[in-house]
């Protein structure tokens, strides 16, 4: 049963053909076989998920209507609020902090009678691409245990890869969703910038947060935004439906796009490893394949991403984590004899390295004397980089290039080095800067069996297009049906 498709599974249960607390026993059952050594897991909700399922059976039975994930088991990244359990953000600083209210996705999830089994493991308040710098558990990559799933929605990744869910949720600030759904094997999307509320999601760059989908199929992800896409009240930056509606994703899937224009930028492609430009080679092939016309497109800013994004990404953090201070939320140090030190303390000992330096880094980049130099400047090159996409969408329908330079890479092999880390952002990063919605498929594996991602960015509330977009190269190969060989190190 783990292998159909969330909407599959959703059918089924609606037509009372299969029973929500028999997929739901089995999803968890599987987590307590397999979670052990992979690590996807911070919390699991046992007793809430056999609920909620038996109350879907019984609606199905009774002949009521149910919701759009009718009794589906689905998991949510841990840096989402949610009333039952802990949101702890992988952080020693939020371990025990209990919200009082859902996230927006959260409460929708549920409206559409998902069945939340658990909430997964990432980096540290998203600030990450390993997963590694979580504070409390490890997650591996389901390809190859001594690797990483790529971050910071490991375990969201990690978890659809392994059969552990139907479907997750993960956030995405400069490539964590699509980054660990290409070295898992599964599809990531994040969405444009306002298309999904981001109210209850705890804060990391707000200005380039956004949540999506991670699923096994581009259906699946088309599922899930009919979910959660649309303009929330209590987020303001959410974007009006009258400006850009919403639609059935399901629906527009059908619909492959004619004339396809694909944008393809080789000079910068040309950083990434040869199994990876390979892929993207072939899948482009593929593309062609079906009529689609490649044009060779200039963004001479992309160059500059990187620079631009972690400086930007860093100084709103350090605003956004100012609240994590020993007083407000979580963790208040033992050791503090004033208030001054209450802060400092508590700060000290529960944050992590890693986010200590982006708060150090932000905090700097933030400072009087060096606001003009780097921040504005950040903020000026990221306009750049929205102009180039611009013009770039004027010559084509959408982008293709890789999901990141390599594939999953071992762990510990970059967590000292935090410059090559942030370097392994470089194809992600642009798209959260231009706010564009951007989607990581299967396309592929290395020589060492590790998947391979091709990700596909479109104009800006295109979700449609875009999803249909990857459907059609989907429906002309096999790497998405795929299974891991190793599940959590086995
Ligand atoms: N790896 C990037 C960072 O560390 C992106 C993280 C994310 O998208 N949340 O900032």
């Amino acid at each position: 049963m783990e292998q159909l498709s969330a909407k599959a599974l959703r059918d089924r249960i609606a037509a009372g053909e299969t029973s929500s607390v028999e997929a739901t026993e089995a999803i968890l059952s599987r987590i307590e076989d397999v979670d052990p050594a992979l690590g996807a897991y911070i919390s699991t909700h046992r007793e809430m998920a056999m609920e909620r399922a038996a109350d879907v059976d019984r609606r199905v039975k009774a002949g009521e209507p149910v919701g759009e994930l009718a009794g589906v088991p689905v998991a949510v990244k841990d840096n989402m609020c949610t009333t039952f359990g802990a949101t702890t953000c992988a952080s020693a600083i939020l371990k025990d902090f209990h919200s009082p209210y859902n996230a927006t996705v959260v409460e929708k999830l549920l409206a559409a009678d998902a069945v939340i089994v658990g909430k997964t493991n990432m980096d540290e308040f998203a600030m990450g691409s390993s997963t590694e710098n979580s504070a409390l558990r490890r997650t591996v990559n389901p390809w190859d245990g001594a690797r990483v799933p790529g971050g910071s929605s490991g375990g969201s990744a990690a978890a659809v890869a392994s059969r552990l869910c139907y479907a997750a949720l993960g956030s995405d600030t400069g490539g964590s969703i699509r980054q660990p759904a290409s070295f898992c094997g599964v599809v990531g999307l994040k969405p444009t910038y306002g298309r999904v509320s981001r109210f209850g999601l705890v804060a990391y760059g707000s200005s380039l947060d956004q949540i999506g989908p991670i699923t096994r199929s581009v259906a699946d992800a088309a599922l899930m935004m009919n979910v959660i896409a649309g303009r929330d009240a209590a987020d303001s930056t959410s974007v009006d439906e009258t400006i850009a509606p919403v639609c059935d994703y399901l629906e527009k899937l059908a619909i492959p796009v004619e004339g396809l224009k694909i944008g393809v930028v080789s000079e910068f492609n040309a950083g990434a490893d040869e199994p990876v430009r390979e892929a993207l080679g072939e899948a482009i092939g593929v593309y062609e394949g079906l009529g689609a016309e490649v044009v060779e497109i200039g963004m001479p800013r992309l160059d500059y991403a990187i620079a631009a994004y972690y400086v930007i990404a860093t100084a709103e953090a350090s605003s956004n984590l100012a609240r994590y201070d020993g007083v407000h939320y979580g963790h208040r140090s033992e050791r503090a004899r004033d208030y001054v030190k209450v802060y400092t303390k508590s700060r000290a000992e529960a944050l992590g390295k890693e986010v200590k330096r982006r708060i150090m880094l932000g905090t700097y980049a933030l400072s009087s004397g060096y606001y003009d130099a780097y921040y504005l400047k950040a903020l000026k090159v990221r306009n750049l980089i929205r102009g180039d996409f611009t013009e770039a969408f004027r010559k084509c329908d959408c982008i293709m290039m890789p999901v990141a330079p390599t594939t999953a890479f071992g762990i510990g092999e970059k967590v000292d080095d935090p410059l090559t880390m942030y370097l392994s952002d470089i194809y992600t990063i642009a798209a959260n800067l231009a706010g564009v919605p951007a989607i990581s498929i299967p396309c592929g594996f290395d020589g060492n069996r590790l998947p391979i991602g091709l990700q596909i960015i479109s104009p800006a509330f295109t979700e449609d297009r875009l999803l249909a977009i990857a459907r059609m190269f989907e429906r002309q190969t096999d790497w998405h049906k795929a299974e891991p060989t190793v599940s959590g190190g086995h």
